[in-house]
């Protein structure tokens, strides 16, 4: 009796075994008497023709019908599944056959169940990794969508409050007017102070929300004009003296190669991302601390970098803080006033800030060794803008070309 005989002498007991005992086989018990007559049939094809690519579609079958909780618990169920398939061959060989025959198909059957092994689990992996890429490119999505709705949100809200600000400034603009200048020392007119200070926060929040909006849309226009960074800072300095006297800091500027450039870039963001950086070393270094702003050219780049003696940022929290609401949670912080120390704010600040950099082609990223509040191991800013002598715009380029000229000299 050849092997093939052999084979078809026990295919029947094999089959009814199979049935009883592998009724717990991974996703299979459906149409498990269906598939084993395959792989049966499919294995004496092999032995018959010598070649084993008979047997990959029912492996393959059998990897992509593997179940998520299959494919989520530890690998190995299909090896294991042909294991089960193999030892049932033997034993049901042993009981059928007499041991030389037992022996001689056991011998012509042993290397294909061995390329049943190889190939499962090389199938078995590629429905892991399939499976997994499924579930990461969900999950992208679903964050995505989440950003999106964020986004969404951002922009509804600010425009549904800009309307009653603007009711309430005009109304509070009106009192002010009633009391002032007759009754200046009055309890009213801290009062009215009190609510001018409000609606001017409130305003500052939601023009943030609405450059945030902006930012996330790619909706931000740039003017392109001339702009000398030294002469930015110092309208920064101004802005910000009483401040920084108020929590007595120094501010160092220096003249650094680059500061005093020409360059085209929009002068009204690159001063708002720049006083975001600033407010946010203010609001950050204890009093009496420094601040320091200094820079140098790289090839095609101006880069800025504004350090402080502050209570630092955590290594993991280096990235976060550029993302919207990115405001960390390792310092106790108050909204009493946007120079308090630690005085938070709605942690718009820094995506703006990188938002408009980046609008510009340039970079922006944090450096620091870490968060202490009592060692403060200071934070460096680095800010990268690429060096445009000339505006990207014709028309601009006609018009400013006397400054170009005087600056190529
Ligand atoms: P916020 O309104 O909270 O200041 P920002 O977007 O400006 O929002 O900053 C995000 C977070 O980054 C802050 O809450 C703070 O934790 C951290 N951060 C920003 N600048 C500094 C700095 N110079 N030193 C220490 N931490 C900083």
């Amino acid at each position: 009796m050849d092997e093939i005989n052999l084979l078809d002498a026990i295919k029947q007991l094999w089959l009814n075994r199979g049935l009883q005992v592998l009724t717990k086989g991974a996703g299979l018990r459906e149409d498990l008497y269906e598939q084993l007559i395959t792989f049966y049939e499919l294995l004496e094809q092999a032995v018959e023709t010598g070649d084993s690519a008979w047997l990959d579609p029912v492996l393959e079958t059998w990897a992509n019908s593997l179940t998520q909780t299959d494919l989520e618990s530890p690998p190995g169920s299909l090896v294991e599944f042909i294991n089960e398939l193999q030892a049932l061959f033997l034993r049901v060989c042993r009981e059928t056959l007499d041991e030389t025959q037992a022996l001689s198909v056991i011998e012509q059957i042993a290397p294909w169940f061995n390329y049943c092994h190889q190939k499962a689990s090389q199938f078995e992996i590629q429905s892991r990794i399939n499976y997994v890429m499924t579930q990461m490119s969900q999950t992208q999505k679903a964050l995505e969508k989440l950003d999106r709705t964020k986004s969404d949100f951002i922009a509804i809200a600010s425009h549904e409050l800009k309307t009653p600000l603007t009711l309430i400034e005009g109304y509070a603009s009106m009192l002010t007017e009633k009391h002032t200048p007759k009754n200046t020392d009055t309890f009213d007119t801290v009062l009215l102070n009190g609510i001018q200070n409000g609606i001017q926060r409130l305003r500052n929040i939601i023009d943030d929300m609405v450059d945030v909006s902006l930012i996330d849309n790619n909706l931000l226009q740039l003017n392109i004009q001339p702009v000398w960074l030294n002469r930015s800072f110092k309208i920064l300095v101004l802005e910000l003296e009483s401040a920084l006297a108020a929590r007595k800091l120094e501010l160092e500027i220096t003249a650094f190669p680059g500061s005093e450039m020409m360059i085209f870039a929009d002068p009204e963001r690159l001063l708002q991302a720049f006083r975001n950086i600033l407010t946010n070393a203010i609001k950050y270094t204890p009093d009496g601390g420094k601040i320091r702003i200094d820079g140098r050219i790289l090839s095609g780049f101006i880069e800025t970098t504004v350090s402080d003696t502050g209570i630092g940022i955590a290594l993991s929290d280096q990235l976060e803080i550029f993302d919207k609401f990115g405001r960390r949670g390792n310092s106790t912080l108050h909204s009493s006033s946007k120079i308090n120390f630690k005085g938070g704010g709605a942690g718009l600040g820094l995506p703006i800030a990188k938002g408009i950099i980046e609008a510009h082609s340039g970079a922006i990223w944090a450096e620091s060794s870490g968060y202490d509040e009592t060692v403060c191991p200071g934070s460096v800013f680095h800010i990268l803008l690429p060096i445009h002598l000339e505006p990207a715009d014709k028309k601009m380029a006609q018009l400013f070309a006397p400054l170009t000229r005087k600056t190529a000299k």
